[in-house]
């Protein structure tokens, strides 16, 4: 499944989330969602034969039976439980005898046969039931009735019902990611509409009383909530795929009006199916199809049946992302699917990152490599404030089962792995993995031990650091040195640091690349554990410099860009928060903008300019640019978003700084600049820029060269200073301020009123521990004065 992004449509989707908010709150009182049958260990359902009467579109009812095939898991079994949910059930045959023993509470039917039965007792228990299906509470997932009665359709996920399988809304089952099962649905319907529902339609019979009873037969066994039906006025789009297994139709069912729309923008189905057979394998489903549905809010991948907006079906290319992401499905899902919500990844990271593959497939490596950089720039931005907190992909809480990280963040990691493991074993990997897991579910060790096994790579810290552990690794380089020693000439020293990840990740693997004046490259892969590592390297010319994952082939902590410049004017640098300026342009240049989502490492030596340094970001910028044109790189701050601790709520921006240093080797230094903005956002500006590392920090206020708050009769002095008991602060203020004090971690520790005039007040530091403390006097939100002061204890 997934939710649209489109920007028109994405009213419907913010609607439908605080909706889901609102009903979060109240779920307590609604047991019906608490109460769960758990994975199934006494009974496997093979066969599922639902026969329905849909007739009542207006009432929004259904009613018949559905005779389930069943074989015990255990022997003597006599109890089990099946899933159906707010359906009143009429009655159940056992073997077609009346069964008596049974109750239902609204959730689950729990079943007690006359006797005790083995494990080769297949029998067959016929639940005959009617009523009005429900929705999701959050509105995404479960049966619905359009108001003018002309649909009735299922979505088999939802939203926040626990679990998230939805077959239950319309028919008994054991509602489970694990048991799989085969279809037949006979779905009985007024003439006016017709029925679509997964597999191949069998028959249509009509019943002489203005109705008709639609077949349909599902040959490949699925998990309930990849079962489907759809009653409208529907008409079939036909074509046929020429798949590695043979020919296989194609039907995209849609309103008569849209048929000729679908044929537009479905145009490139084909070539999309060819693209992910040749990537994962043959295409192992009777059909490839699609119905449209009026519901706005994204698509669902119900096995040949994908549940899709009437609303996409627009005749244009703009939702091919769409049925995509819906059609490899029934590779990562539909033929292979996640053992457990806990595994959610296996389904919707690989569908997310089926998104890429298409992209490449379809538009090309450039395509492609936007639409990975583009992706790991919103999961870095987005990913924790859409899930509440930065999170592993596996073992995610139930409610942001279908959230960013494990769609987005899922992508990022898989076109990593991809990296990792090199395309040749990757894909062969895959591929061994859906054709020995087909029509089965897989946990995530077990996904991962087929793929070490399968490719002999060994992918345990991998999934370590990728999978188990939240956040995210950062990779940069330290430093190079020339090495006159065997087996190479340079020697590259790497670094990893940690961007909310709790522990340094091992077996890293990480691409740097080396580039010289005549524009060579050479790139050379580093593979480490822990903090630190090296390579000696031998590369065929002098390099000028060295940069880190030059093509983003690792989904860490930065987000980079380059390009090469032919053109005087301003030029961005998207995904990395930098502009450049470039006048008197004379060759082409080269620059490479990373932008490090980690704190720059800190001042070698205390300074009496620098207060402190960033803890959020810095950039590295390389390239070839140096004498033949001048560039003003242009840094952007902002006070709500990576500035946040450096710039607290009440902290005037008038202090900021821009600090350079040309490498590691070097100390952190304040380089000439200009700003323009104002306290929440705006740039400094460095003329003449050169390689190096970039930074923010804070100096003296007014620094950058705004004064607008500078006041006549404020002082502000503390002594004594270094001290090894209390301070004294002394001030003279004309309106009501306030002395806050901030610890080198940019965090507040103590704020004190000031009454107006002159006064001395003193403040203890004794609860905290020794070292450099920040006393600013705040006015008016404004931070008018500041002191730094060290505590000896
Ligand atoms: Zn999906």
């Amino acid at each position: 499944m997934k939710y649209i992004q489109h920007h028109y449509l994405r009213k419907t989707t913010l609607v439908f989330l605080f909706i889901a908010v609102l009903h979060g709150s109240l779920s307590a009182q609604k047991p019906r969602k608490n109460i769960q049958n758990l994975v199934s260990d006494t009974i496997d359902v093979l066969h599922y034969n639902i026969n329905l009467n849909i007739i009542n579109l207006s009432q929004k009812t259904i009613g018949g039976f559905t005779d389930l095939t069943i074989v015990p898991k255990l022997n003597n079994t006599s109890k089990f439980s099946l899933d159906l949910l707010a359906l009143t059930v009429d009655s159940i045959k056992y073997n077609n005898s009346i069964l008596t023993t049974f109750s239902h509470n609204d959730t689950v039917i729990k079943i007690n046969l006359p006797g005790s039965i083995g494990l080769t007792d297949t029998f067959h228990l016929k639940v005959y039931y009617h009523g009005q299906p429900v929705e999701d509470p959050s509105t995404w997932g479960g049966f619905y009735f359009t108001p003018d009665s002309t649909y009735a359709y299922n979505l088999g996920v939802g939203f926040e019902s626990v679990p998230h399988n939805f077959g239950r809304v319309w028919f008994p089952c054991l509602d489970d990611f694990v048991d799989r099962a085969f279809y037949d649905c006979h779905i009985r319907v007024k003439n006016s509409n017709s029925v679509v529902c997964g597999g191949t339609l069998i028959s249509t019979i009509n019943n002489g009383d203005g109705t008709s009873t639609y077949n349909w037969k599902l040959n490949n066994s699925i998990p309930t909530y990849l079962a489907s039906v759809a009653v409208a006025n529907l008409v079939p789009v036909s074509d046929v795929f020429n798949g590695m297994n043979g020919a296989i139709p194609i039907k995209i069912y849609t309103r008569p009006q849209d048929t000729l729309k679908a044929k537009t923008s479905f145009i490139n189905l084909k070539q999309i199916l060819s693209i992910f057979e040749n990537r994962f394998g043959p295409y192992k489903w009777e059909r490839a199809g699609y119905v449209g549905v009026p519901f706005n809010s994204g698509a669902m991948e119900h096995a040949t049946n994908i549940a899709y907006p009437n609303a996409c079906i627009t005749g244009t290319l703009d939702y091919e992302y769409l049925y995509a992401h819906e059609l490899s499905h029934h590779w990562f899902g539909d033929l292979t699917t996640c053992a457990s919500a806990d595994d959610m990844w296996i389904n919707e990271g690989w569908a997310s990152f089926c998104e890429t593959i298409f992209t490449e497939g379809l538009y090309g490596n450039t395509s492609y490599k936007n639409y990975v950089k583009t992706n790991h720039y919103n999961v870095l931005t987005t990913a924790h404030l859409d899930d509440a907190g930065y999170r592993a992909l596996y073992g995610i809480p139930l409610q942001y089962t279908y959230g960013t990280t494990v769609y987005k963040k899922g992508s990022d990691v898989i076109t990593t792995l991809r990296n990792y493991m090199g395309d040749t074993k990757f894909f062969n990997s895959v591929k061994a993995l859906l054709n020995t897991y087909s029509y089965k579910d897989i946990s995530t060790v077990q996904f991962r031990d087929f793929l070490s096994i399968n490719s002999g790579i060994n992918l345990n810290d991998f999934f370590q650091t990728w999978v188990y552990s939240p956040g995210f690794p950062h990779f940069s380089i330290d430093s190079i040195t020339p090495y006159s020693g065997p087996g190479g000439n340079y020697k590259v020293y790497v670094k990893q640091k940690l961007f909310h990840m709790p522990t340094y990740g091992n077996s890293n693997k990480v691409e740097v690349t080396f580039m010289n004046n005549n524009w060579e490259k050479y790139t050379d892969t580093i593979s480490f554990s822990g903090q630190t590592g090296n390579k000696i390297c031998n590369v065929p010319f002098i390099p000028d410099f060295v940069m880190m994952d030059l093509e983003e082939k690792t989904a860490d902590a930065t987000t980079d860009y380059y390009r090469t410049l032919k053109t005087n004017g301003n030029h961005t640098f998207p995904n990395a928060n930098f502009a450049v300026d470039v006048q008197n342009i004379s060759d082409s240049l080269f620059i490479r903008v990373e932008h490090n989502w980690v704190a720059p490492d800190p001042l070698q030596s205390p300074s009496s300019e620098i207060y402190r340094i960033s803890n959020s970001r810095y950039w590295k910028i390389d390239g070839i640019f140096a004498g033949n044109a001048s560039l003003k790189g242009r840094f952007n701050y902002v006070k709500s978003g990576f500035e946040s601790s450096l710039l607290p709520a009440t902290y005037s921006a008038d202090s900021i700084i821009l600090l350079y240093r040309k490498n590691a080797g070097e100390d952190w230094r304040i380089i000439a600049f200009t700003k323009t903005g104002g306290v929440n956002v705006g740039n400094l500006y460095c003329e003449n820029m050169q390689p190096g590392e970039y930074t923010f920090g804070i100096g003296k206020p007014f620094q950058s060269g705004i004064n607008s708050n500078a006041t006549n009769n404020i002082s502000l002095k503390v002594f004594p200073n270094p001290s090894n008991t209390e301070f004294n602060i002394q001030y003279s203020v004309k309106e009501n301020s306030e002395i806050r004090i901030f610890d080198s971690n940019s965090k507040i520790i103590d704020t004190l009123k000031l009454e107006i005039g002159e006064n001395t007040i003193k403040w203890n530091p004794k609860n905290h521990s020794k070292g450099t403390y920040f006393i600013e006097l705040i006015s008016k939100g404004n931070v008018i004065l500041q002191n730094k002061v060290i505590y000896l204890k």
